[in-house]
């Protein structure tokens, strides 16, 4: 078990790059008044300590251990310091694969250091994983279904654009997702949305890389989700929002 979240939780906001805005100390600030339970994922291991000193205090935020695959070409040595860091904490991302235009050249490179990470997280066990798949989530799911057993950790899928018969795939080996607006927004990725299981469904805000009236996205905007996927999934928007906060709570007592 993870130490409880002592605020009253109002939002989920599962996948935030807290450390990539300005004001990263004022936004952990806000995540715990305003209640939004962030996952503030990091992208090399060496951004981890200094964003977990900085939530310390904030239970709301919890700090992932990050390698984001689009980093790896230049820094796939850093693979050694994620397992150093790793018996530390519960969260880790963001880790993933790439095969869009721009990182394809690394991919086999990143399919080393996943297949680390993934390798790492079954031996420690109880880990929660951010995880990212462009082009790429039928790799995701092989290098999952190799090398990290369903009960030594929760692979939790960000902006998953994989197909609806991937979606069912990943579902039925218990992973997790993490919605966001620009997913709920665009008509083709709704099918995928359907055919998710309404239990494993958590959102995200992926700020500050998606953009609201030309501003970056903050965690506390991630209540504008709410909606769409209430209409996505069949239930009022009061369920939903309760919905979210009870996945959560049931996603981490798993770890
Ligand atoms: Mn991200």
């Amino acid at each position: 078990m993870s130490e409880p979240r002592t605020t009253a939780l109002r939002l989920v906001d599962y996948h935030c790059h807290l450390d990539l805005y300005p004001d990263h100390l004022a936004l952990i600030a806000e995540c715990q008044r305003l209640g939004v339970a962030t996952l503030a994922v990091t992208t090399t291991p060496k951004a981890f300590a200094r964003n977990r000193q900085m939530a310390s205090t904030s239970p709301a935020v919890r700090v992932a251990l990050g390698l984001h695959p689009q980093l790896v070409a230049e820094r796939e040595a850093e693979i050694d310091l994620f397992e150093q860091l790793l018996p530390q904490t519960r969260f880790v991302g963001e880790v993933g694969l790439d095969a869009g235009p721009r990182h394809y050249a690394s991919f086999v490179a990143q399919e080393r250091v996943f297949v680390r990470v993934l390798r790492s997280c079954a031996a420690a066990g109880g880990k929660i994983i951010s995880i990212h798949s462009v082009r790429a989530a039928g790799k995701v799911l092989d290098c999952l279904e190799q090398h990290l057993p369903p009960s030594r950790g929760i692979p939790v899928l960000h902006w998953f654009t994989g197909s609806a018969t991937e979606a069912r795939r990943a579902a039925a080996m218990g992973c997790y997702f993490s919605v966001n607006v620009e997913m709920l927004t665009a008509p083709h990725h709704k099918r995928t949305i359907q055919a998710l299981p309404v239990n494993r469904i958590v959102t995200e805000t992926d700020g500050p890389f998606i953009q609201l009236n030309r501003k970056p996205i903050r965690p506390i905007d991630v209540g504008g989700c709410i909606d769409r996927l209430a209409e996505i999934v069949g239930l009022s928007s009061e369920a939903t929002a309760k919905k979210l906060i009870a996945n959560l709570a049931t996603l981490e007592s798993q770890i």
